[in-house]
């Protein structure tokens, strides 16, 4: 890296009981996927989310492709989804053939703005997949509604959402399926890492079967066939045992990281309020049904240059900062694989003037409050 930040963006923590728990798995010799670190990760996530079925993943790309083949998406087959989020929330519908239809977000959350859903309905339309941004909840009780009227499915993109309610549901058991991250840049990490949180109970014997590359392999370790064989389609899904023994140290301390990164989210909100007063940013809404998990703290700015000027000044000031999503729609991608409904303005308007600052668990008051002077100086 060209220059060195006093103040990351972001910065992975480690509880310190990775270590024992990954040699414990180790020693154990079991390496391979869904042995007991495996199950007991599995366990505390039902717990936490009160999903009746949870299986573990090595990405949140992967959890979102199994929705993709649970929801048994077809060539021409559309979902409905926000162009702001990341590549993998539309690649997994391409995989299966189907078509990615995005539509604009709402200013206050960012997330896929549930009044325009309906216009974009037609007779193709299989699934609405939402994104949870920044661990906020997209307005679901609407999004289920449209569903249920239009026989529809709903899958959560939750990669940002462990840990976090809307209406005291955690986020990823609120459609069908949901899908958690534990990537590296997540609030609880195991380098690479997901979950699928698996919520219509008559998902769970076909995802068990995704999950294991298409074979009752299940079926096999109850003891209820011979040998296991090749029944549907899947891949293999699972993570190994040392994924699971890191991601278990982190879970036992899942509390304690989220606390703090919502103290530091309620930090930044109080101390920029007056330069919103001001008129010289914008700070994000929560909605009264939500309780985020402080997964990222953003400030929306007057225009791009303005954005850029700021970024500039808050490097000089060895404070790295980082924008966010290229919208999908006008991605290469986006425009060789995908449909868009309307003139997404919003989408375009957010891509260019948001500003996310640092937030990691060892980030402290004080140096929210030098980023928060850094800011106001920049006149
Ligand atoms: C991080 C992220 C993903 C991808 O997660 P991986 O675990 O890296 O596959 C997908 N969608 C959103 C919204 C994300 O933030």
């Amino acid at each position: 890296m060209a220059h060195s930040f006093t103040i990351p963006f972001g910065k992975p923590y480690l509880t310190g009981k990775e270590q024992t728990l990954i040699s414990e798995s180790l020693t154990e010799g079991y390496l391979h996927g869904n042995g007991h670190f495996t199950k007991k990760c599995q366990a505390e996530l039902e717990k936490l989310t009160a999903c009746q079925k949870v299986l573990l993943t090595h990405s949140c790309t992967a959890a979102l492709e199994m929705s993709v083949l649970l929801a048994d998406i077809q060539p021409g087959d559309e979902v409905i989804m926000p162009s702001y989020t990341f590549v993998s929330t539309a690649n997994a519908v391409v995989l299966q053939g189907g078509v990615p239809v995005f539509i604009d977000i709402r200013p206050d959350t960012l997330n896929i703005d549930e009044t325009k859903i309906e216009e974009a309905i037609t007779p193709s339309t299989k699934a609405i997949l939402c994104v949870h941004y920044a661990g906020v909840g997209c307005e679901m009780d609407t999004i289920r509604d449209l569903a249920k009227k239009h026989n529809l499915f709903v899958i959560e993109d939750a990669a940002q959402g462990v840990e976090a309610y809307y209406k005291n549901k955690a986020l990823g058991t609120l459609g069908h399926s949901g899908a958690f991250s534990f990537h590296a840049t997540k609030n609880i990490i195991s380098g690479e890492g997901g979950a699928l949180m698996v919520n219509d109970p008559s998902w769970v014997g076909r995802a068990e079967m995704i999950w294991e590359k298409g074979t009752n392999r299940k079926k096999f370790l109850l003891g209820q066939v011979d040998k296991y064989s090749w029944v549907d389609k899947g891949s293999s899904f699972l993570p190994s045992e040392v994924t699971a023994a890191f991601l278990l140290a982190q879970l036992e301390f899942i509390k304690e990281i989220t606390k703090h990164r919502v103290r530091m989210w309620n930090y930044y909100h109080q101390v920029l309020e007056p330069l919103e007063k001001m008129e010289r940013l914008i700070r994000p809404t929560i909605p009264i049904d939500c309780q985020h998990n402080g997964h990222l703290f953003y400030i929306l700015l007057k225009d791009s240059k303005s954005r850029n000027l700021l970024m500039d000044h808050l490097c000089s000031q060895g404070i790295q900062s980082a924008t966010h999503y290229v919208p999908l729609h006008d991605s290469i991608g986006g425009q060789r694989f995908a449909r868009t409904e309307g003139v997404l303005t919003l989408t375009t308007r957010i891509a260019d003037t948001i500003l996310r600052l640092p937030l990691f668990f060892e980030l402290t008051e004080s140096q929210v409050e030098f980023i928060a002077d850094a800011i106001a100086k920049f006149a």
